[in-house]
């Protein structure tokens, strides 16, 4: 059954919480799937952005931390956690929130090391688009940005005729 959690488990130490699984993971391979029964219009540090105006409470998953370069994709499409590549029994799952998270409510500094280090981590619309190309984007962060690139196109525009 691909809904449930039973594989994953949530660490805390110090008081900083990681979610874990307990068994590996082939590249591609269906995960569980994304809660979708409690929605709400405004992010919390329990929410994952799934549309424009809509973002869900995913309960366990929200112990999810952030990396660069993650190992697990959240598709909002389908409302599945996949794996971003192969995953180890024991590992420490990460997904890269300004895929889903346009602006986020709480930003903070990223540590992850990866080469492709993003450092403020605050959601897409702090991001430029050559960061974003190189990560799976949710379809409503790919509808905003666009959006953002024409206004600021139009707005570039007007300011020209002025
Ligand atoms: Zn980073």
């Amino acid at each position: 059954m691909v809904s449930t959690m039973d594989t994953l488990t949530i660490r805390t130490e110090n008081k900083f919480r990681t979610l874990v699984t307990k068994q590996a993971y082939k590249k591609g391979e269906v995960m569980c799937a994304i809660p979708s029964e409690n929605i709400m219009d405004k992010p919390n540090r329990y929410t994952v952005q799934i549309a424009r105006d809509k973002h869900t409470h995913v309960g366990k998953l929200a112990a999810l931390n952030h990396s660069c370069d993650p190992n697990v994709i959240l598709d909002t499409e389908n409302m599945l956690m996949v794996a971003r590549r192969d995953i180890a029994k024991g590992e420490e799952l990460f997904f890269f929130y300004p895929a889903t998270e346009w602006e986020m409510n709480a930003p903070f500094i990223c540590l992850c090391g990866a080469t492709n280090c993003i450092h403020v981590v605050a959601g897409a619309r702090f991001l430029p688009l050559s960061t974003l190309e190189t990560q799976y984007l949710s379809p409503h962060i790919r509808e905003l940005m666009i959006e953002l690139l024409n206004n600021t196109e139009l707005h570039l525009k007007n300011l020209q005729e002025a």
